[in-house]
């Protein structure tokens, strides 16, 4: 089918820098061609980072999963256990703080901490365990949890989601990560996750923290048996918020992952819908900085095609991952792996600090950091022995 009139025009205006709607942001998605969908969003990318267009940044970081119980249970995960079933772990302090020192010691520059809604578990807890992180290690970037955790933790200490918020960015918390996001619009967010706080709440809350200082960056679950009318309109729920905001740093798309979990994959997105979304979300979403692609979820080669498709970023050498692998991603790779991949897709590789600044730009591959030990980690506890590097056995 060749390409209408109607759509050159609507993505030469939108490559040109102008502002689409929803239904045209639609009309794009279900039926513009891939490449054509793809040069738009390149162009766009390439306009908004002028002088450093040639650049694509990752950043060096680990998961650290302090709980797998959880009182919320949504139907897409293989990570939580019910709070009462024998299959529930806890990490303790100490155990957290090691993982931070192994994180340290490899280079890496920030840690995603994350976990189920552990019914004991409120404001106190990750007061306590923020501020004794920091003190340990000032250096390190904690970027976690989301409106999610936040709606949790205020319910089990009584406090209001605000007072949460001020509360543990004061014990250490940097950023928000933007975690349970997964789909905003109400029909597919309660097919999924029936328990989590609607939408517009996790909306609400991540707005709170953006008045409050904390930034963050927010996400996408594709794939769970959503329509492209409600991909898009997570996206413009997205743009909304950040119109009044601009907290939102980046925008990060993943795909649903089909093992262990409820929906027991009975639908998925395609890779090709994954590249349609990122190339989307860098047109529809011009007032977001960043858009990610998930090599974790899709595969090495979709993130790389990701960077021809408006993403300006290929995420992390995930030292340590649990969750999505939880539930069937196997896909691991490691610091060298990824400059090589950056450098295939005609970029230069730069490692990059939580707030998008370049720490090291590699631009002579002679200089190629040599630690082999930079690899991402699957100690997936639904995968037995997880996949650690022989040469460093992380704790798992
Ligand atoms: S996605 Fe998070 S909130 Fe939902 S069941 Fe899994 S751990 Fe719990």
């Amino acid at each position: 089918m060749g390409q209408s009139a109607e759509l050159t025009t609507l993505l030469d205006r939108a490559a040109d820098g102008g502002r689409i709607s929803a239904e045209e942001a639609l009309e794009l998605y279900r039926s513009a061609p891939l490449h054509a969908l793809g040069r738009a969003a390149d162009t766009i990318r390439r306009r908004r980072y002028a002088g450093t267009e040639h650049i694509a940044t990752y950043i060096i970081e680990r998961n650290i999963n302090y709980t797998n119980a959880c009182v919320t249970a949504c139907k897409f995960c293989a990570f939580y256990a019910a709070p009462k079933s024998d299959k529930v772990w806890t990490r303790d302090l100490d155990d957290i703080l090691r993982r931070c020192a192994e994180t340290v010691e490899l280079g890496g520059t920030q840690i995603m901490f994350q976990g189920g809604h552990h019914p004991d578990y409120g404001v106190e807890y990750y007061e306590r365990h923020f501020s004794a992180i920091k003190e340990a290690f000032p250096q390190l970037v904690i970027h976690s949890l989301g409106a999610s955790e936040v709606e949790h933790m205020a319910r089990i200490s009584g406090v209001s989601a605000e007072e949460a918020i001020a509360r543990i960015h004061a014990a250490g918390l940097d950023s928000f990560a933007g975690a349970g996001a997964e789909l905003l619009p109400a029909r597919p967010r309660k097919a999924i996750a029936p328990l989590k706080e609607s939408g517009e709440r996790w909306l609400e809350i991540m707005e709170t923290a953006h008045r409050l200082g904390v930034e963050s960056t927010t996400t996408m679950l594709m794939g769970t048996g959503e329509t492209n009318a409600e991909r898009i309109e997570h996206l413009r729920m997205i743009r909304d918020v950040q119109d009044r905001t601009g907290g939102f740093r980046a925008f990060i798309p993943y795909t649903y992952q089909p093992e262990n979990n409820h929906l027991r994959g009975q639908t998925q997105a395609t890779l090709f819908e994954y590249l349609r979304l990122i190339a989307i979300a860098r047109i529809f979403l011009d007032n977001v900085a960043h858009i990610q692609g998930s090599w974790l979820t899709t595969g090495k080669e979709v993130g790389q095609l990701s960077l021809h498709y408006g993403a300006d970023d290929l995420g992390s050498v995930m030292l340590e991952e649990n969750v999505v692998s939880s539930a069937g991603a196997r896909h691991r790779s490691n610091r060298l792996e990824l400059l090589h991949l950056i450098r295939a897709a005609d970029r230069v590789p730069a490692q990059r600090a939580t707030t998008y600044e370049h720490l090291v730009v590699h631009d002579d591959p002679a200089q190629d950091p040599v630690d082999d030990r930079v690899v991402s980690h699957l100690s997936s506890t639904a995968i037995d022995g997880g996949s650690a590097h022989p040469q460093l056995t992380l704790l798992t």
